[in-house]
């Protein structure tokens, strides 16, 4: 504000003092009436000396006299008449005022009444020109005796043009200060030696601190207090020192209360006209957020979101890689394809919610039961593979098997309850059965299925001909799809001999495949694939047809035929419409209710009990017999048997096997019966092969029996027969005759 003016001010001073002077040799200038023209001026100063009048004429810089009193100009120099645009002869008729804006006056006013001696501190006003624009003037000024009035020696000199552009740079100034201030991104400046210098608040936020001056205050060392890894500033800073600048770094930091985010970070060095680096600045922006995001995604994309596992994708990698350790170090590496037993029954009676659970505390488990270095990997609904490394004995993957399962025979515990389940394990070994992952994987697969075909819960290694029972299993599922045209399938039927009168109470009818190249399927191997697949569908509807077809039959014949028993599955009983076809079979085929009994097992009804209890209703509303089927291998609960009221339960063959010298199997056997009679439900045992076992049922009041003992299952011709004939015959026979009398 005060420079700029010093060569005119010191010239306006020794022109104030001499005119000063001067201005006493003429005492009767007037006060009231203004100078008129230049010659009053020039009367002014006349006597005086003509360098000062030069001085002041001549002087660059704008001046006038005016009389405090009235304000009138009473001289002014050719520097004013320039810079305000009147003429002299104008300037001498107008008051300062006039040279004011509007609203400046009264300051003006104040200004000029305080009576002030000598030079005053130059200050700046604004100034209205002829033309009417406004300029900015810093005033300079002495009091001064002037032709005998109390007078002003003003000095204006124009700073518009710096006024302005120190209004624009404090506008810019205020204008980055508050973009700094309340960026939403962290700015920052550090010394080359990496203290912070500046920081905004954002900056300061995200690092846990309440404004950027407690950081300052308390951060010295930015690498060692800020940096989770401090040699990772050290790169980005020298980098920034070589390249000028880096984009998008991201690095990891503490908070003030230790806690650790990310951020991304853009950084350029500053330097000084010597090319000196003096600071490094830039921005910072919190992706803490983002990272978890991305390392979210990423454990997604190699883990299983269930149970945490590692998927097949990492399993790969990992076995890829330990594949490439055990080729060096000439060792053996194992894989082991581990899959839970009946866990789509489970799923199916006790829920989805519920199989969730257990698969998880079953992934805990087996991560338990290996060692760290070995890889447990979820890849399918109840797959799991398992790859052991450094396995340099042979028998040490099997062993490592069977651990395993007996980790997995422990009871779970799953949402309160108590569960015990067991598994199929394949193994492949590295390299006999295989030299890269894909192979042993799918060998370990095949072995599995082997392990499942002969009964479950046990462990297989892998042998060549698996490979071809895996691809039988495949060229199975595509025949299937053929057979029901090809007329392929065909029924037979086991009678159920009731044990009080020795006579037959009811039939099931039992599917069976006539492969063209395999020969007989038994059901077991084909009912799953069928289910898998969805073929089930037209099959059962097949079976049910056919078996009423059989009945109609019999009945034409005479024969006093009881109930004929179909099995339904699952996915049947499932379908929408299941009752509506049932009852246009009954129709079409002309059959009474009455005749036909379907059996459901377990997991059938029990998952999702709300469904089921309409569609069982209209069933027993029509007078189709219900029976409950494989009692004792589902999970099902006395109240559901209690709700749904079948007539007939049919307990499991594996209780039956060993009930004559297995005492739990007797137990069980025992307190199934006795709960069916409690329910008034009908108790048929099933799979009954022997005297002792028929002896024990007897004594225990199981009403009636299923199995070889009596019949196996047999071709509907015979069946005709044996309706026909006497069955005290039959009974009479001795067992094992009695067992091959009508064989299939
Ligand atoms: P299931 O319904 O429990 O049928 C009884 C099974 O026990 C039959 O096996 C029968 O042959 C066998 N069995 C009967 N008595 C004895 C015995 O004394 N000893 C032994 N070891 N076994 C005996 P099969 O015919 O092989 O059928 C197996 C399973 O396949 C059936 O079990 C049933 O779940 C299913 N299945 C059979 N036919 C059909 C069908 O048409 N539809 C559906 N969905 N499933 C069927
Ligand atoms: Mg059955
Ligand atoms: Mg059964």
């Amino acid at each position: 504000m005060r420079s700029g003016c010093d060569g005119g001010c010191n010239v306006a001073r020794n022109t104030i003092v001499k005119t000063t002077e001067e201005s006493r040799a003429h005492p009767h200038a007037s006060t009231a009436t203004p100078v008129a023209d230049s010659e009053g001026v020039n009367q002014a100063f006349q006597g005086s000396d003509s360098q000062y009048r030069l001085l002041f004429e001549g002087n660059p810089i704008p001046m006038w006299v005016f009389d405090r009193k009235t304000l009138h100009f009473l001289a002014v120099n050719q520097a004013a008449i320039r810079q305000y645009g009147y003429s002299e002869a104008q300037f001498l008729r107008m008051t300062i005022a006039e040279i004011r804006p509007a609203e400046t006056v009264p300051d003006l006013m104040l200004d000029v009444a305080r009576r002030r001696h000598g030079l005053q501190e130059p200050e700046v006003w604004k100034h209205c020109r002829k033309d009417g624009t406004i300029i900015d003037v810093e005033v300079v000024c002495h009091d001064l005796k002037f032709q005998e009035s109390e007078a002003m020696l003003v000095a204006a000199y124009d700073v518009t043009a710096r006024e302005r552009a120190q209004e624009a740079a404090g506008q810019a100034e205020e204008k980055y200060r508050t973009i700094f201030d309340n960026a939403v991104v962290g700015i920052f400046q550090h010394t080359p030696d990496g203290r912070p210098a500046n920081v905004n608040r954002a900056f300061a936020r995200m690092h846990g601190y309440d404004s950027p001056e407690e950081l300052l205050a308390q951060v010295t060392n930015a690498a060692a207090q800020l940096f989770v890894e401090p040699q990772r500033m050290m790169e980005v800073v020298t980098a920034a020192a070589t390249q000028g600048i880096v984009r998008g770094a991201e690095v990891e930091l503490y908070r003030k209360d230790r806690s650790r985010f990310w951020v991304i970070v853009n950084l350029r060095a500053v330097h000084d006209p010597a090319g000196k680096i003096v600071l490094f600045e830039g921005t910072a922006e919190d992706i803490t957020n983002r990272k978890a995001a991305e390392a979210q995604v990423n454990f997604l994309a190699y883990h299983d979101a269930l149970t945490g596992l590692p998927n097949r994708a990492l399993f790969m990698d990992r076995l890829e890689s330990a594949l490439a350790g055990a080729r060096r170090k000439s060792e053996k590496l194992a894989v082991l394809f581990l899959d839970l037993d009946r866990f789509k029954n489970i799923n199916d009676s006790l829920g989805h919610s519920f199989g969730d659970q257990l698969l998880k505390v079953v992934a805990e488990r087996l991560k338990e039961s290996v060692r760290e270095q070995d890889t447990v990997a979820r890849v399918g609904g109840d797959e799991f593979l398992i790859m052991l490394s450094g396995a340099d004995h042979a028998a040490e993957p099997a062993l490592a098997a069977r651990r395993l399962m007996n980790a997995m025979a422990r009871p779970f515990v799953v949402q309160g309850h108590m569960l015990s389940t067991s598994s199929s394990i394949g193994v492949s070994v590295f390299p006999d059965h295989g030299q890269d992952g894909e192979t042993l994987i799918k060998n370990a697969d095949a072995a599995m299925y082997c392990a499942k075909d002969d009964g479950s819960n046990r462990v297989r290694v892998f042998a060549d001909r698996m490979n071809r029972a895996a691809v039988a299993q495949l060229t199975l599922e595509n025949d299937l799809r053929a057979a029901l045209e090809a007329g392929e399938f065909f029924l037979v039927y086991q009678p159920q001999m009731e044990m009080a009168t020795g006579t037959i109470t009811g039939i099931e009818a039992l599917l069976r495949w006539q492969h063209p190249v395999l020969g007989l399927v038994p059901p077991d191997r084909f009912i799953p694939i069928a289910e898998k697949s969805g073929l089930i569908l037209p099959i059962g509807d097949w079976v049910l047809r056919t078996a009423c077809a059989q009945i109609l039959e019999w009945q034409r014949h005479a024969l006093a035929v009881a109930p004929v028993s179909v099995n339904v599955s699952a996915l049947q009983f499932r379908q929408e419409g299941f009752c509506s076809s049932i009852r246009r079979v009954l129709r079409e085929s002309g059959l009474p209710a009455s005749s036909l009994e379907l059996e459901l097992t377990e997991s059938v009804l029990l998952s999702n009990a709300d469904l089921m209890r309409p569609v069982l209703q209209e069933l027993k509303d029509m007078g189709v017999a219900l029976a409950i089927d494989d009692f004792g291998t589902g999970y099902s609960s006395l109240s559901y048997l209690k709700q749904f009221r079948f007539g007939k339960l049919k307990i499991d063959r594996s209780f039956i096997r060993e009930v004559a010298t297995s005492s739990d199997d007797a137990a069980i056997t025992t307190a199934i019966i006795r709960m069916a009679k409690s329910l008034n439900m009908r108790v048929v045992a099933e799979g009954v092969e022997n005297q002792a076992q028929m002896a024990f049922l007897q004594e225990r009041g199981c009403d009636e029996i299923q199995g070889y003992y009596f019949s196996r299952p047999v071709a509907a011709s015979d069946m005709g027969a044996l309706l026909s004939s006497t069955l005290g015959q039959v009974l009479q026979a001795d067992a094992a005759a009695s067992a091959g009398v009508i064989q299939h």
